[in-house]
């Protein structure tokens, strides 16, 4: 509704400035100027009409008069410009009708005009719905009124009047303005409005030009972080890949108990390092929108006890009781999803439920929730008895980089990386997450994934992630038959494992690239090789895939293991793929290297060749 201008204005300034539409204003301008064009028409025809001594055209026009004058002044008043226009159109038809019955009892060029002027008026000021009934309410009567006058059957015993020369001029002279008037501010707001409409749409057009530019600006420089990110922490990974490399090689020449101390933080500290390396990589994947979830089969209870048999021990000797609490119903399930993910999500989980917990427990259950036959439901959840975190950070906790305080950061050190790959990971195949958690007392982390379950039995064999390998004094098996080919073009890497290998009395050869490796395997003996997976002319997958397709059947089958720099999370698949039998990731652990070597190139080892693989 309109704001009142007060009582007193005249102007129509006041009535304007009312931040109203272009047309609003076109149809209050209107009124307000059509107005006083009828009250100066009206104020002379009715002097005319007293100098001449007309009663009945004297009351007429006196009275249209006033109509005319609350009006104009209810107009400038309160600028209800729909209010004043119906009365104006019911005014209108009034006179009308009255005119053309009962006073003139004639149809003559005013009465046409009247029609014309109320259904132009009527359809631009009140629409179409209001325009089409003052026209049938002014029209039809005229019409009717014709018809019964031709054929004499007009029955009012009234006399009618007759206008004087002049005021039946002043009159015409004002309907004729009225209709120029009307037409001609209905074009110009009409064409203003065109104009508007125009320059709102170039506006627009430019508008969004500016915004796909900064779109594109935005993206590219998204881009080039992302990059930049994966460069970086591909670079540092190389040289801690030698750090973690020479002091493994160093804790096995024998140092002394206070260089084995040294040795221990430098290679704890690296690998602390590496972690943080690899959940940026990791973060950095999940947000560019890299993640191609797998779908493949695997046992979930072998999987979640792999994946805290590697974290027990951290528990225990943080004198925690740890418990792994799978359904009975679970244990021989066989589902299919992405092993790979859901390692990362528990682990972050679990580590941090060992993390930032002091004494007390961890408690580990994974429970089926709902079994469909063909799908299951299942809750995992990870709850402690640690130092719990305030109600009002339990969301802050999942964006990227951000711990609870800055004591949790002096005190435990770590990322804040963690919970946001476990986040967005969940939510990308479509989990939430649920947190319960009180300070002091412990936290519990949840959620719910379901799986299809397989139905065909599965011949798998399960890479234990977290396996405990066998320490260095379990017993050195002689390696020193064992013929071993290693492709890899880092020389820093081929350094490291010259040393490696002539400790164990490995005999080995090196090749710079893929196209050598699979060069020296056709005209060399191998009982194993070991590939890196970027290398300059042919890569790992590629040399891989060229030996398995080898014409001499022994060579064709070589085992291969993959050397792997990139973290991480996509590449397990492609490994197999390309027919490679298993990897490790650098920086490897000489003696999970030495396990996975031995195991390869003992007998039974190939029979898992094409096997189906499962984490
Ligand atoms: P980080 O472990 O590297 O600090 P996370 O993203 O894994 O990063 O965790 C973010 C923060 O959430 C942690 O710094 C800690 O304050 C809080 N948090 C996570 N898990 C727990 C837990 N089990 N108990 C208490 N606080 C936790």
């Amino acid at each position: 509704m309109a704001k009142a201008a007060g009582f007193f204005n005249l102007s129509i300034k006041n009535i304007l400035a009312n931040g109203r539409s272009s047309l609003e204003n076109a149809r209050i301008r209107l009124l307000y100027y059509g107005l006083l064009l009828i009250l100066g028409t009206v104020s002379v025809i009715f002097i005319n009409q007293l100098v001449q001594n007309q009663a009945v055209m004297g009351y007429i026009t006196g009275t249209l008069l006033i109509c005319i004058i609350i009006l104009f002044k209810y107009l400038t008043w309160k600028p209800d410009w729909r209010f004043v226009s119906h009365a104006l159109l019911v005014t209108g038809t009034m006179i009308n009708m009255v005119d053309a019955f009962l006073i003139f009892q004639q149809v003559d060029i005013i009465s046409v005009q009247l029609v014309l002027l109320i259904v132009i008026f009527g359809f631009y000021m009140l629409g179409q719905k209001w325009g089409m009934l003052y026209s049938i309410l002014n029209v039809v009567p005229i019409i009717l009124f014709m018809i019964y006058s031709s054929n004499n059957l007009y029955i009012i015993n009234f006399r009618p009047s007759h206008l004087d020369q002049a005021t039946l001029i002043l009159g015409v002279l004002t309907n004729f303005i009225l209709l120029v008037f009307i037409h001609n501010h209905f074009y110009q707001a009409f064409q203003t409005n065109m104009r508007q409409l125009k320059k709102n749409s170039e506006e627009q057009g430019r508008l969004n030009s500016v915004l796909e530019a900064a779109i594109d600006k935005a993206e590219k420089s998204s881009l080039a972080k992302s990059e930049f990110l994966s460069t970086m922490s591909h670079e540092i990974r190389t040289p801690l890949n030698a750090v973690i490399g020479m002091s493994n090689l160093l804790m096995m020449s024998n140092p002394r108990p206070d260089q084995k101390e040294n040795l221990e933080i430098l290679k704890f500290s690296a690998g602390n390092l590496l972690a943080i390396v690899n959940d940026v990589l990791d973060f950095n994947k999940i947000e560019s929108g890299k993640i191609v979830f797998e779908n493949i089969r695997f046992n979930l209870a072998e999987l979640m006890q792999n994946i805290c048999g590697g974290q027990k021990p951290k528990a225990i000797e943080k004198g925690l009781n740890f418990v792994l609490d799978i359904d009975s119903r679970v244990k021989n399930k066989v589902v299919i999803g992405d092993p790979t993910r859901l390692t990362q999500v528990i682990f972050n989980l679990v580590s941090n439920a060992i993390k930032f917990t002091q004494q007390g427990e961890v408690h580990v259950l994974v429970e089926l929730v709902e079994d469909r036959h063909d799908r299951v439901t299942i809750q995992f959840s990870v709850k402690d008895t640690g130092i719990g975190i305030e109600k009002e950070n339990l969301n802050a906790i999942f964006e990227p980089f951000t711990q609870e305080s800055v004591t949790t950061t002096r005190q435990y050190g770590g990322t804040g990386l963690g919970l946001a790959i476990v986040k967005r990971l969940l939510e990308l195949s479509g989990v939430q997450m649920q947190v319960l958690s009180q300070p002091g007392r412990g936290s519990e982390f949840s959620f719910n994934i379901e799986f299809p379950v397989s139905t065909e039995p599965v011949v798998e064999k399960v890479i234990k992630p977290q396996e405990p390998v066998a320490t260095e004094q379990d017993g050195e098996s002689d390696m020193s038959h064992l013929n071993v080919l290693v492709a890899e073009d880092n020389m820093v890497n081929t350094m490291l494992m010259k040393k490696l290998f002539s400790k164990w009395k490995l005999k080995s050869s090196f090749a710079e690239n893929g196209a050598l490796a699979v060069e020296q395997v056709q005209y060399g003996n191998f009982d194993i090789i070991l590939m890196d997976l970027q290398m300059p002319v042919m890569n790992g997958f590629d040399a891989a895939t060229e030996i398995r397709k080898l014409k001499d059947p022994k060579k064709a089958v070589t085992p291969i293991i993959a050397l792997t720099a990139s973290a991480l999370i996509d590449i397990r698949e492609k490994v197999f793929d390309s027919g490679m039998n298993d990897y490790v990731s650098k920086p490897f652990k000489p003696n999970e290297l030495r396990e996975k070597i031995m195991k390869l190139t003992s007998g039974d080892a190939l029979l898992n060749d094409n096997s189906q693989v499962a984490l």
